[in-house]
Order: structure tokens, then sequence, then C-alpha cells
């Protein structure tokens, strides 16, 4: 592991002790402290207020029970989380993530990677994260109603427009959203639409929310080629995950010229050299909600489907990791490197080990880090909640505008802070000292709070 510089040991290991367990969260304020030494060094006001400190601990922390009833008439009895972590640009905004890995180090780990993604975005929004320990796998319809009614009635009581915005993560999508939002009005008696975002077009949605993660890391991938005098037509893409992301990364990679020859899902991947094909994906794994197997034997012959094994092992000139953390690790990062790979970039949080990182940037890969790649995502819920202030909705075409220009905002705010703080075209090192800055004024000029 890189040293720490000498300022930030202590604070460092303070977290260390304060958050025992928490692994994913200690592992993603690392990368941060060991990107911050330049900062400490030029601006000792940061230290001196202890910014870094106090941006290590949620603002709240919320934990609750969540029972329900299945379907068999069985109660479940699962655990629900909110932490609203920084508030200093804005209401805490982030994702609610159900899955039965989650626990407080992971919805930590989002929320602090959140803070840093959303104040990229130059848009004024603060960092939170929620979500459960549920399995939403092979449930119905009703009993993921009855799951997200009983999440929402404890809730609503610490979220609203002006204090934390929730929205999708992982197993939270469309339909749970509805359901969330449609019991928030119901116990609340509030139509208050910039509550939540990822609402559907007919009730206060935005266009461009569902593809807008996806898209925008495709962008920004689009944005480091160019920046080498490269881009994306002809390129041969792999893409891991076959959800929300993963889904609209393809259809964008598609758009721009390149092909993607490979997705994934939690039993193995697919291989299909002609371009996956995405009206056949959208269908298995969105409508379906069935394997990417299923998707194998639709197809034809001329795709291959492997149970198991790594996606990573199918060469590619650009890798888009867009499934879940830590799911990329240093020996995979090397795969990709002897098969030709140069530019990665994560659609989802923390997709690499920070050992996976190190292989790439020791070999020159360029590599976008999850808090800017797939800063549109939350960038595009902001959208949402400007329409929704305004009660006024925007066109496909006008909205994705925005999206593009934001991402490319954001590419150049890591370049310029890469460049500023001595580590030229390093993203991770830009991306972590731009939000962090932008953070840390905004906490400095609101005094000890
Ligand atoms: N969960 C997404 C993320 O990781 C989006 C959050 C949001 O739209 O608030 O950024």
């Amino acid at each position: 592991m890189p040293q720490l510089h000498a300022a930030l040991q202590e604070t460092y290991d303070a977290v260390v002790d304060r958050n025992p367990g928490e692994l994913e969260f200690l592992q993603a304020a690392r990368e941060v402290f060991e990107t911050l030494g330049p900062v400490v060094a030029k601006h000792p006001e940061y230290t001196e207020a202890n910014v870094i400190a106090r941006l290590c601990e949620p603002e709240r922390q919320i934990i609750f029970r969540v029972p329900w009833v299945d379907d068999a008439g069985v109660v479940h009895i699962n655990r629900g989380f909110r932490v609203e972590f920084n508030s200093a640009l804005g209401p805490f905004k982030g994702g609610l993530r159900f899955h039965p890995s989650v626990y407080l180090g992971i919805v930590k780990f989002l929320g602090f990677e959140q803070i840093f993604k959303n104040a990229l975005t130059g848009l004024p929004i603060g960092g939170g994260k929620g979500g459960s320990d549920f399995d939403p796998k092979g449930r119905s319809d009703a009993e993921i109603m009855r799951f997200c009614q009983s999440f929402m009635a404890e809730l609503y009581r610490h979220i609203g427009e002006h204090t934390d915005i929730p929205a999708g993560d992982i197993g939270v999508g469309g339909r749970e959203i509805g359901y969330l939002f449609g019991y928030y009005k119901r116990i609340t008696n509030r139509y208050e639409s910039g509550v939540l975002t990822g609402k559907g077009l007919t009730w206060g949605g935005s266009q461009v929310r569902t593809e807008a993660t996806g898209y925008g890391a495709v962008i920004f991938t689009r944005e480091m080629l160019r920046a080498r005098g490269e881009d994306l037509e002809g390129k041969r893409v792999v893409v891991s995950g076959s959800g929300n992301v993963a889904t609209f990364a393809i259809e964008k990679v598609h758009q721009l010229g390149g092909t993607v020859v490979a997705c994934s899902d939690s039993g193995g991947y697919v291989v299909d050299e002609k371009g996956i094909d995405l009206d056949l994906l959208k269908d298995v794994k969105g409508v379906r909600r069935a394997r990417l197997s299923a998707y194998a034997e639709e197809r034809g012959s001329d795709v291959t489907h492997v149970s198991g094994g790594s996606v990573w092992d199918v060469a590619c000139d650009i890798a888009l990791p867009s499934a879940t953390q830590n799911e990329l690790d240093g020996a995979a990062a090397a795969r990709l490197v002897a098969n030709g790979c140069t530019a990665v970039a994560e659609g989802a949080n923390m997709p690499c080990t920070p050992e996976a990182v190190r292989a790439f940037s020791e070999a020159g890969v360029a590599f976008g880090p999850g808090k800017a790649a797939n800063a549109g995502g939350v960038a595009t819920s902001a959208l949402e909640m400007q329409q929704n202030a305004s009660r006024d909705s925007w066109t496909f075409e006008y909205t994705e505008e925005r999206l593009t220009s934001i991402m490319t905002d954001i590419h150049g705010r890591c370049l310029e802070a890469a460049e500023t703080y001595g580590s030229p075209g390093n993203y991770v090192v830009g991306a972590n000292i731009a939000g962090f800055t932008r953070v840390a004024d905004a906490m400095l000029a609101q005094g000890v709070v």
C-alpha cells in the first residue's frame, strides 16, 4: 500500500479504529487518503479545521427493522439503512441498494463515494446512501411491494425534497421506486415529487434517467479516448453485469460505433462476437428477469455461454466493469492488460480492487474511477429534481445534451485537478481532489457543524 502524507496518517488511523470490520468503507476511504497528500500540503486550512476527519464521519446514520410477510404468510425481518453522509453542497442524495450483501460497511462505502461523485457533477447535491439486506431474487411483485411499503414506513420520517432524496441502485429500479413513492405519498399526504428520483415518466420522472449511468460512463470513456487522440469507432468492448448500468452502456457503445462482445450476470457470461443484441438482452434481463443462459439459447449457435468463470478472460480494447464492488481483481486486470485492453471506466461503484487499479495505472491504461465515470446517474437525478421543482418536464434530446455536457465537464475537472496537483492524466487523483476541494471549501465556509 502506498504511504500516506504525514498530516493524514493520524486521521486515517482514527478512521480505521472507529469503523472496525467495515472493510469496503475503509477501502474507499484509504483510496481517497492516498491521493490527498498534495492537497493538505498546499492547504493547511483543511487540516486546521479537521475537515477530512469530519468528512469521514456521517452526519447521521439510521438503522431500522423492516418486517414483512411473504406470499405464504411467513414473517421475515430485514435490516434497513440510510446513511446521511454529507450535506455541505445540498440535501443528501444517493440510491438505495437491496441485496443480501448489504450491511453498514457497504452503505458507508457507497455513501462516502457519493459525496465526491455528487460534488464532481457541479450540481447542488450532498451525499448519502441506503438500502437493505433484503434479497429481491425470486420474490413476487406483491412481496416486493410489501417490502417497499414496510421499508418506507420508517424511512419516510428521515427524507424529504430538501433533506434527503433516495433513488435506485442494485435491486432497486423503477418498480421499487414506484412502490416507495406511492407509500410515501399515502402516509405523508403530500405529492412531493422531489423526494425520490428514478420515478416513472408520467408521474415526475425524467427522460434519460434510466439510461443515464450507462450512457454517462460511455461518454466519460469517449472523453478519455479523445484526450489520447482516439475514439470508440471499431473498438471491442467487454461490459460486466447485465442490469441497468450495463444495458445502457452497451446501447451507447453501439451508438458510438464500438461493439460490445460480452456481458455477464451472477451465473456466468456470454460472448457474442456479432455484438450483444440489446432487444433480446432487455427482454431477458429487464422484462423476464431471467438468466443470461436464456439469452444464449435464444440468440443461437454463434453465442457462447460460460457458467461461472470471469468475463475478464475475454480480450477487449475497453473494459466497463458495471456489476458490483471488487468484481475485478489484480489478476483479472493483468489478463486484460496482457490481452490488449487500453481503457477502463467503472460503471459500477468501486468494481476494481486497489491491486487492479494499480495494475492499470502501471500499464498506462486510461482508468476512469466510478465516482467520475458513473456520475451520470446521479447527475440526471439532480436534473429530475430540477424538473420537479419547476413542475416541468424536458425532452429526451435536451436532457441527454445536459447529461453529455455534465460528463464532459467532469472529465475536464478531473484532468485539471490532476494536472494542478502534480499527477497529469491520473483520473483517480483528479476525481478525488476535484470532488474533495469542492466539498471541503463548502464545509470551511459553513463552520464547524
Ligand atoms: N445509485 C446511483 C449511484 O451510485 C444513483 C444515485 C441517485 O440517482 O441518487 O450514483
